[in-house]
């Protein structure tokens, strides 16, 4: 992380605005004790004794103007001592909202400006108090609604995710050293490793990943039934599969291509909960308005970030196939799992050939032979219901995307580590680089401050 110059104190009331009993204003930055001490006249005996290393409190008086002094309590806290690691103070005040005006106007007076939303958690994030994980379940904390949500974000506070996440990271560098380390030394005494000692050293982790991603959503999303979307190009059999998924003639299927131009949902049982399967609109060339504003409502899904099947007529070229599947946006690509339909149509030998994806279905809608697609959903609902319990973490849609991404590039190193004679380990070494970014991003390491912004802005004034 990179070094900053030490901010500027910032100050903002801490409890809900209104009137109370007591408000707590709170200040931070260099310099911050100081600045506030030349408004405040203690009381005499009215504190703990003053110690440079350990938190302080005193009773007096703060001057807001010539004519207004009120009582305070002021709490002051070491650098390395306070929430965001400044130095700071903590006044508490009569909670009136007109002297915690006047607090605030006095403190301008002293070059202490008000604080932006979040200031406090981002300053404590970026003095390593807190990592990203640990920020956002801040967030969660105050906007929870129920007491499981509160658990949940306090234990991710606690920094049970983080700990989780950089668990695999460890786990993944050392791989890559082991990688780098056949390869810088190759015409030497070491050994590139065979790819079943890659395999073995990555599917742990790839289990891992896929058990986090059955952890539901923090907040809105619990107890809303399960969504799965089905996509891909028009003609791929994706309306033959919602029917034979749900045994029922819900989707239109025809030939043509193009036809379903509204998403098609339909509602199955599952292990023994409610699932949503959503037919999208087929991906193509757009020729009209009604299948420009079809794309739209397909993106518009998409973007939501549930699983996909995404399905494609396997009776292809299998060099199309594999083009089409890599042409998927990575982000979506990491949620889905192809499904090779149509497979009643191809020889025994042509099976064979077919790609040997990781997470493929293969099946014949047309037959109702859909059942490698109806266990991956079981499965899914199955993990992602007593997991996400047991776990009882916060996960918001950021680290999901995180763990999605690190996933995808997991399962395409393990896949070129798989290839004839492991020839390659260059490409293993970079998804596996960009599988540890993807870990790091969601602790923050490698968070950038477009990120930093928009999880930050989320916050209330006073966090
Ligand atoms: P969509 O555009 O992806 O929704 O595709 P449809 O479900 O409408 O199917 C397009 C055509 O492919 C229809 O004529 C289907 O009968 C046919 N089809 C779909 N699935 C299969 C399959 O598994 N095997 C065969 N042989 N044909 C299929």
């Amino acid at each position: 992380m990179t070094v900053h110059p030490p901010d500027p104190p910032v100050a903002a009331l801490a409890t809900v605005s209104g009137v109370s009993t007591v408000a707590a204003v709170r200040v931070s930055g260099v310099g911050c004790v100081e600045s506030v001490g030349r408004l405040f006249s203690p009381e005499r005996g009215g504190g703990t004794k003053c110690s440079r290393e350990l938190p302080s409190a005193e009773r007096g008086s703060l001057l807001l103007t010539s004519k207004l002094e009120i009582p305070a309590t002021l709490v002051r806290y070491p650098q390395g001592r306070s929430y965001t690691g400044e130095e700071s103070v903590e006044l508490l005040i009569p909670g009136a909202p007109v002297v915690i005006g006047a607090l605030l106007s006095a403190l301008e007076r002293e070059g202490i400006y008000p604080a932006g939303p979040g200031e406090f958690t981002r300053r404590a994030f970026c003095n390593g108090r807190i990592d990203l994980t640990g920020a956002e379940s801040v967030a969660a904390l105050i906007a929870a609604e129920s007491l499981e949500d509160a658990q949940a974000a306090r234990r991710t506070l606690d920094g049970h995710l983080a700990e989780g996440v950089r668990e695999l990271a460890d786990q993944l560098h050392d791989t890559i050293a082991l990688l780098e380390a056949g390869l810088d030394f190759s015409d030497q005494e070491v050994p590139p490793p065979t790819s079943e000692e890659i395999a073995a050293r990555l599917d742990p982790v790839v289990s891992s990943l896929e058990k986090w991603l059955t952890i539901p959503d923090a907040g809105s999303q619990r107890g809303a039934p399960h969504r799965f979307l089905l996509w891909g190009r028009a003609n791929a059999g994706k309306s033959t599969l919602l029917n034979a998924l749900c045994g029922d003639e819900y989707a239109i299927v025809t030939p043509l291509a193009g036809t379903t131009t509204d998403p098609v949902s339909a509602q199955i049982q599952a292990s023994s909960s409610l699932v949503e399967i959503v037919d999208l609109p087929g991906r193509q060339p757009i020729r009209d308005a009604i299948e420009e504003s079809a794309e739209q409502i397909a993106g518009g899904m998409l973007a939501e970030g549930d699983p996909v099947f995404y399905v494609l007529d396997a009776s292809r070229e299998v060099d199309e196939l594999r083009r089409e599947w890599d042409s998927l946006p990575a982000e979506i690509r990491s949620r889905a799992r192809p499904v090779l339909n149509q497979i009643d149509r191809l020889h025994a030998s042509d099976l064979v050939e077919l790609p040997n994806w990781p997470t493929r279905c293969l099946t014949s809608a047309l037959k109702g032979e859909v059942e490698e697609v109806r266990t991956a959903i079981e499965e899914r609902v199955q993990r992602g219901d007593s997991i996400g319990r047991a776990a009882g973490l916060f996960f918001n849609d950021r680290q999901r995307r995180g763990v999605e991404l690190c996933r995808s590039r997991l399962e395409r190193a393990i896949a070129s580590s798989s290839d004839s004679d492991f020839v390659e380990p260059e490409l293993t070494v970079v998804e596996l680089r960009e599988a540890h970014s993807a870990l790091e991003e969601m602790t923050g390491e490698l968070a950038t401050e477009e990120t930093l912004n928009r999880i930050f802005s989320r916050f209330c004034v006073g966090k």
